[in-house]
């Protein structure tokens, strides 16, 4: 800070979550929010009665004696009561921490530890899973069922003839959502806390080692949000209707949950049935111009677009992100049903979104041809670098591959907490484990994480991009690249594709396919059709638990 300094003179509002929720119960109270529940039916609330029921959490929060910064956990889907909680927790001051419910019962444990939660949210069905976690787990005071009692009590009595009777008896201050809410008043005063105090908590997805907690702030979350809105961005408005498919436990939905607030855009919650007719069926019903989500989830929506010959009613626009969108896909969507994709980058230690591809006026015809191909530019608020192993600076020229750093407002600087666990920076930017090139315009392409890339003969070859190549393939469904080791080259590459259902397919053809793609010497030295691939728990193909799994497998000629 450079002393003395001419203060400005307008008003010091703090940058708080509290804000978003005011506003949109003011300035967008009626703005229906939707809810898939799990008969499939739908239910239907709005803005003013989630800012009522967050206000009656909080109070239900405070009354059980969850304090200013502790964690409140949440293991749910993406639901109303869940947009509820998002917002009464942070804005009481104390620590939203979303916890996915597809990790492994150790990870479960070691997150929930680590964060030290001491309440805990979950919807129904996971039941089963809470009478297991409980007992292991005695700094959480309550664990609250996202429901209603009659249900508390169906589920109580299903998992307990399913499971153990004694063990779902046994959850410490087991309650359901309702009576927990009922009887409090619906008006809160929320705190004026410090803009820079935690609000949400999100573990990484830890492909390696434990899983890290990234502690977003007030500050953090409403610049994101702020910035995410923008035209160049999601372009988002109170005319359109939003389906995060994200979920609302990988890196806060993307933002939406709190950009809708701020727009006053139409939300839509999905639940959990997030198959291609469902979703199908979802956003065609409820008329949805915006839709976020990883490639996987678009791929499945793609053969149902296809099968039924037309896209749903409205929708105008796809953003993809989370892993590289398959050049195939974004074509599919853009060219055979007018749905625009919008192609972002990010990490959850980047809030997550930090790039997005978007033409400016200057933007060049070639460039913008093949412009969702690419990540996009930095968003205002965020800088992004490559840099070789010396830490040189690498030219912009679209072609230089380095690693990818990153720093901005939104970005995290250590991972919680912060005593144990040191600065995550190296020179002050934070290092993604991308490997990335700029072009002369400023646009990234991901080519590879580092721990992916496979490396033969002293070069580099992308996974990512003899994927996306392999997509080209009428055939193929999906695709998955890993370097195995070989005695002269070091790695090469071995390709694993699931055929698409009735394809005629060959490995010929799919390296003839490649060959038009991609350089000789990248060419997968063997192709294996498999049934199915591994997915990590946010939906991504698991390259850790794949080379695991080929890790005996050896080329004919190694
Ligand atoms: P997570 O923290 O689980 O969201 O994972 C972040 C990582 O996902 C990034 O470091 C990238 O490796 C990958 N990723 C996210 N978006 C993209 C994208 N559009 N293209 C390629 N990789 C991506």
């Amino acid at each position: 800070m450079i002393e003395p300094f001419l203060r400005g003179q307008m008003m010091e509002e703090p940058l708080l979550v509290s804000s978003m929720l005011k506003h949109a119960q003011r300035s967008h109270g009626t703005t229906e929010i939707v809810t898939r529940l799990p008969d499939g039916t739908l239910g239907r609330s709005s803005w003013d009665c989630v800012a009522r029921r967050a206000a009656q959490a909080a109070h239900a929060l405070t009354t059980v004696g969850l304090g200013m910064s502790e964690r409140a956990g949440t293991l749910a889907w993406n639901t109303t009561r869940h947009l509820e909680l998002y917002y009464a927790i942070p804005s009481m001051g104390s620590v939203l921490h979303t916890i996915n419910p597809r990790l492994f019962e150790e990870q479960l444990l070691y997150i929930i530890q680590d964060a030290d939660d001491r309440i805990i949210f979950f919807d129904p069905h996971l039941l089963p899973l809470v009478a297991t976690l409980a007992p292991k787990l005695p700094r959480v005071r309550r664990w609250i069922m996202l429901c209603d009692a009659a249900q508390l009590a169906f589920e109580a009595a299903t998992a307990g003839a399913a499971a153990d009777a004694a063990a779902v008896a046994a959850v410490p201050g087991l309650q359901d959502y309702e009576s927990f809410l009922s009887g409090h008043p619906d008006q809160f005063v929320w705190p004026d806390l410090p803009e820079e105090s935690a609000a949400a908590l999100c573990y990484t997805s830890g492909t390696t080692g434990n899983p890290k907690g990234v502690l977003y702030s007030h500050r953090s979350t409403l610049l994101h949000t702020l910035v995410t809105i923008a035209p160049d961005v999601l372009n988002l408005s109170a005319r359109d209707t939003v389906l995060p498919v994200v979920p609302m436990f990988h890196v806060n939905a993307w933002g939406l949950p709190f950009s809708c607030a701020v727009t006053g855009a139409r939300l839509v919650l999905p639940g959990r049935q997030l198959d291609g007719d469902s979703l199908f069926d979802l956003l065609d019903g409820e008329g949805v111009t915006l839709s976020v989500g990883v490639p996987t989830v678009w791929l499945a929506l793609l053969e149902t677009l296809r099968a039924r010959g037309r896209k749903p009613a409205r929708l105008e626009r796809l953003m993809v992100g989370g892993s590289a969108c398959p050049p195939a896909l974004s074509d599919a969507f853009t060219e055979e049903f007018g749905i625009e994709v919008l192609h972002g980058w990010g990490l959850t230690e980047t809030s997550p979104v930090a790039a997005l591809a978007s033409p400016r006026n200057t933007t060049t015809p070639e460039v913008a041809a093949t412009l969702r191909y690419r990540q996009g530019r930095p968003l205002f608020g965020i800088e992004l670098e490559i840099v070789g192993p010396a830490d040189e600076v690498l030219p912009h020229d679209g072609k230089t591959s380095g690693n990818l750093m990153v720093r901005g407002h939104w970005v995290a600087s250590s991972y919680f907490p912060a005593e144990r666990n040191g600065s995550a920076l190296h020179n002050g930017w934070f290092p993604t484990g991308d490997i990335a090139n700029i072009d002369a315009e400023g646009f990234v392409q991901i080519t590879d994480r580092s721990k992916d890339v496979i490396k033969s003969g002293g070069e580099w070859i992308s996974s990512i991009d003899l994927e996306n190549a392999a997509l080209a393939h009428p055939g193929v469904a999906q695709a998955a690249a890993i370097g195995i080791p070989h005695p002269k080259w070091d790695e090469r590459p071995l390709l694993l594709v699931i055929p698409r259902a009735g394809a005629e397919i060959s490995k010929e053809s799919i390296l003839e396919v490649l060959a038009a793609r991609v350089a000789k010497w990248w060419l997968p030295n063997d192709v294996i059709f498999v049934q199915s691939l591994p997915m990590t728990a946010t939906g991504k193909l698991s390259k850790l638990a794949l080379r695991r799994e080929y890790r005996e497998f050896r080329f004919p000629d190694a």
